[in-house]
């Protein structure tokens, strides 16, 4: 659905050049003659983007710019529209695709499982891997507060506490009966039960 956000990003006049040092390392062909004498520098390419129907911010990105030698033919690659939704993603303070990635590979999970876990939809993390969409602001501040293992765990072990219970097997190397969910009670119950004491005992 917010596919279209890059959609209606025009391409733009930005013209500013940045010689790239390292442009020789992977070989660019030329679409138009084939050759390989390609040069490549950095654009700062502004483009358009809509926030509504009614209001467009210019916003600029890092963009790849090969100019042939031998034809003069001007080309980007296609991690140029990948540089316009990070551009998006930075100014609606937004995730940016890579660290949803790391977010998802610091519990090593796959998609699915992470899915599991967290109750967001397998397709949607896909999606918003691989720059195809932007998460909304309430899934953005979610993944955020998912950062953090406490949170991550506790959630997990609500919406998934069969897999919970497998990696604490795992862990542990023994079976374990009860769900995260019982022992959060547990300790719960038992932080009450001092808490009484110690009121009873101030009184
Ligand atoms: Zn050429």
């Amino acid at each position: 659905m917010l596919n279209d956000h890059l959609g209606r990003a025009i391409a733009g006049s930005g013209k500013s050049e940045i010689a790239v040092g390292d442009a020789g390392s992977v070989p660019v062909t030329c679409p138009a003659c084939a050759s390989n004498e390609v040069r490549t520098s950095l654009d700062v390419e502004s483009f358009d983007y809509a926030i509504d129907e009614q209001t467009t911010v210019a916003l600029d990105a890092p963009v790849r710019v090969h100019t042939c030698e031998n034809c003069g033919e001007e080309f980007t690659s296609g991690d140029a529209e990948e540089a316009r939704h990070e551009a998006v993603c930075n100014y609606l303070g937004r995730l940016r695709p890579v660290a949803i990635r790391e977010l998802r590979k610091k519990y090593d999970r796959t998609r699915k499982e992470f899915a599991r876990d967290t109750g967001l939809g397998e397709a949607s993390i896909g999606r918003w891997e691989s720059a195809a969409a932007i998460q909304t602001a309430s899934i953005d501040a979610y993944l955020r507060l998912l950062m953090i293992e406490e949170n991550y765990e506790a959630t997990r072990a609500i919406l998934n506490p069969e897999a919970d219970l497998d990696s604490r097997r795992a862990e542990r190397g023994c079976r374990v009966r009860t769900s995260r969910v019982a022992a959060f009670k547990v300790d719960q119950a038992r932080a009450r039960s001092r808490h009484f004491h110690l009121c009873r005992r101030g009184q």
